[in-house]
């Protein structure tokens, strides 16, 4: 029961500013591909097929969707017309810091990426000239493209707080503690040229990077459909995860929820970074496995694929297993406290999902409450680039709520 149903209630009167508080709820339908078409549209948005046609025609004229009218293909029946991202229409630029690189794509409407461009760190990796190398990377971009600018967003391998947008344990880069992360992003990305077509004002934000992952999961991958999606996730060196309730990312008071790596699996483990032993991070990750496996990762390649060949490597059985019961007790240990109806696994433990499903599965279902008679589905990740979309979903984020800002006056 909702608690107060004000004058935009669900109904079929048209308000007079009805169609402009509809533009939102219609751009995120057709964002996350769940209103392919008008009649589509018109069922969720439940209006009248008039107000729905306004509704995405006032998108059209924004240039962020197209409308098609042709009939598909001589159906028999009344044709909807098709509602697409313009692929012409305006971009972002999305960014991740890496513990060793920087990733930058374009991104337009509908979780669509154009190719990642890889660069290495810069020598100096102090705040302001890594975050300007990752503004000014971002804005050759823009200004290489035909299309509108209207932000950009980075994922960062570190916490942040919220609202203020700090940097919290930002180990990689030995960042101190605090730095505002938000605001000096900010302030590179105001001084990058984003070239004669970028909105200006230019709105940019920051977040972490495991909970980007997981709100591209939810609106562009595995996680579609689902109410409550749980991701966890291995990079190269420790296990990130983050909450999805009801498409909006679960980040407690100040940001810093769902810090599940240090969960205990095995008091008697291996000694993690926060001075514990056993902590889910040092146990399930690609060290972790190569540790179990009595094997020694080749130091001048990248860990993470290394651990993914050895957890499809047969031989590699037993420790895949050891590896797999200590994820099971950490997944097991959420579902208790969260109850997703969705577990997306993704870097390493995507590979441990694949190599041992069924193991894990019962482990899980053994030590949850509710776990034997109803048994939460864990999948394997679908976004490549997660962090990178993530970002641009961060990005996007103030255009969805109102798409009339994409206008350069701010909606007038
Ligand atoms: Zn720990």
């Amino acid at each position: 029961m909702t608690a107060a149903e004000g004058p935009g209630a669900p109904g079929r009167r048209a308000a007079p500013d009805r169609g402009r508080t509809l533009l939102g709820p219609a751009l995120a339908l057709v964002h996350t591909g769940q209103a392919p078409t008008r009649s589509v549209l018109t069922g969720a948005l439940e209006v009248t097929r008039a107000t729905a046609g306004a509704v995405s025609a006032e998108l059209e004229a924004l240039g962020l969707i197209t409308v098609d009218s042709s009939p598909a293909g001589g159906g028999r029946g009344r044709p909807s017309h098709r509602l697409s991202i313009d692929p012409a229409g305006p971009v972002v630029t999305a960014a991740q810091l890496h513990a060793d690189g920087i990733s930058v794509a374009l991104a337009g409407l509908g979780g669509q990426l154009e190719p990642p461009v890889h660069l290495p760190l810069p020598a100096a990796t102090d705040p302001v000239r890594l975050l300007r190398a990752v503004a000014e990377a971002g804005a050759a971009l823009a200004r290489a493209s035909s299309r509108r600018c209207l932000g950009a967003a980075l994922a960062l391998p570190n916490p942040v707080t919220e609202p203020d947008g700090t940097a919290l344990a930002a180990l990689q880069f030995a960042w101190p503690s605090g730095t505002p992360v938000a605001d000096l992003y900010a302030e590179e990305v105001r001084k990058a040229d984003h070239g004669p077509r970028a909105l200006d004002p230019f709105p940019s934000a920051v977040a972490n990077d495991a909970n980007l992952a997981a709100l591209a999961e939810h609106r562009h991958g595995a996680g579609r459909g689902a109410r409550h999606v749980l991701l966890v996730t291995s990079g190269h060196r420790g296990v990130g995860g983050a909450l999805v309730i009801d498409g909006r990312l679960h980040t407690g008071s100040a940001g810093l929820a769902l810090e599940v790596g240090h969960l205990t699996v095995d008091p008697q483990g291996r000694r993690c970074i926060c001075g514990n032993r056993g902590c889910l991070n040092s146990e399930t990750d690609p060290e972790a496995l190569f540790a179990a496996a009595g094997r020694t990762p080749d130091p001048e390649r990248p860990l993470l694929a290394q651990a993914r060949g050895l957890a499809a490597d047969p031989s590699a059985l037993d420790a895949v297993h050891h590896v797999v019961d200590r994820l099971g007790q950490g997944l097991a240990g959420l579902v208790n406290i969260l109850n997703p109806d969705r577990i997306v696994l993704s870097g390493l433990h995507l590979d441990l999902l694949a190599a041992a499903p069924e193991r894990l599965a019962s482990v899980v279902a053994e030590r949850c409450l509710w776990g034997r008679s109803g048994r939460v589905p864990i999948v394997p990740a679908e976004v490549t680039h997660a962090g990178l979309v993530g970002a641009a979903e961060l990005a996007w984020a103030p255009y969805l709520q109102d798409p009339q800002s994409v206008l350069p006056t701010g909606g007038a």
